[in-house]
């Protein structure tokens, strides 16, 4: 069983800035980590070789620094891992960067035919959610998105059936082999990797393949085989944190917090004077 996994190195969400004047993600110093959904397509390759044997290649194309994630999937069992990087690839956009990824992919099964593709659902910084099926068409793999349970892998009738999350509930898919899957945070728990995977990735290096060593229309790749104009990024603005005065800063006792707020909303007295009147009330009904 051959099974490759797609993965993209992401800058870490809840750090990521844009320059204002530019409108690009500012990447200087920001962690990187490897694409959390990528992180469960992997998982998914690793059970396959788990369950069947045979090889996990991971693959991503991105500048020299995604080596580290390719390093973490070496860490965490992945076999072979190979960093598609040249200048020409820079400024791919989804349509760009699947056909380079797809042409990566046809090298690699000229060695070693492939039995599955699995990505993420999406990589959580451009979030379109294109490539994996980009790369399924242009394969002519079966494809299967948003898969949130594999349920089995039949080796000897090639076939693969799963489960797939749809809004509103989920429903269960067969198709045969070779197929691409993109992968839900649902499809499984990542692992832990072993003692002895953590030392090998510590001394591996990737494979770097640049434009030389892919059959590559250049013109479809990079800015130029990008179609795709990004007009305005921007930062939302953070929302107004919205102002009360229901009930007014420094009172903590719940109790006291209520009688602000049933004075505010109805014109209630406070509790104790609202007592104090209603027992005078009462004595003053009684002495009639
Ligand atoms: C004009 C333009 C210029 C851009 N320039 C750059 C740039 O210079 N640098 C940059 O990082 N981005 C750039 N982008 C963004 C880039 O197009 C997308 O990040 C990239 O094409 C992947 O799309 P996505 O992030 O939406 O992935 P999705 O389609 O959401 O990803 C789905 C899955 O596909 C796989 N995948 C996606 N990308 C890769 C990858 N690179 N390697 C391996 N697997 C992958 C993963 O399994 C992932 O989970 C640019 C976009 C545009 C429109």
């Amino acid at each position: 069983m051959h099974a490759v996994v797609c993965l993209k190195q992401v800058p870490d969400t809840t750090e990521v800035k844009i320059d204002p004047s530019t409108g690009t993600l500012v990447r200087a110093g920001v962690p990187s980590i490897v694409n959390p959904y990528d992180a469960h397509a992997l998982e998914a390759a690793l059970r396959l070789k788990d369950q069947f044997g045979g090889k996990v290649t991971v693959v991503s194309m991105g500048p020299p620094q995604a080596s580290q994630a390719l390093k973490k999937a070496v860490s965490l069992g992945a076999d072979e891992a190979i960093l598609l990087t040249d200048r020409v690839f820079a400024g791919s956009d989804t349509l760009a960067t699947s056909y380079i990824l797809t042409q990566a992919l046809l090298k690699l099964a000229e060695k070693d035919p492939i039995d599955v593709v699995f990505c993420g659902k999406m990589a959580i910084d451009g979030d379109t959610g294109q490539v994996g099926p980009g790369i399924a068409t242009r394969l002519d793999y079966e494809q299967l998105t948003y898969v949130s349970d594999i349920g089995k892998l039949d080796a000897e009738k090639r076939e693969i059936t799963v489960w797939r999350a749809l809004g509103d509930g989920k429903e269960q898919v067969k198709t045969r082999l070779p197929a691409l899957l993109t992968v839900t945070d649902e499809v499984n728990d990542v692992r832990y990797g072993s003692f002895p995977d953590q030392v090998r990735a510590a001394r591996y290096e990737p494979i770097t393949w640049t434009k030389d060593d892919l059959h590559l229309d250049l013109a479809r790749c990079g800015l130029k085989g990008s179609p795709t104009t990004v007009s305005k990024v921007f930062t939302p603005q953070a929302r107004v944190k919205r102002q009360t005065d229901l009930i007014p800063d420094g009172l903590e006792k719940p109790g006291e917090a209520a009688e602000a707020m049933a004075a505010k909303l109805f014109g209630l007295p406070p509790v104790k004077k609202g007592i104090a009147e209603g027992r005078a009330l009462a004595k003053e009904v009684a002495g009639r």
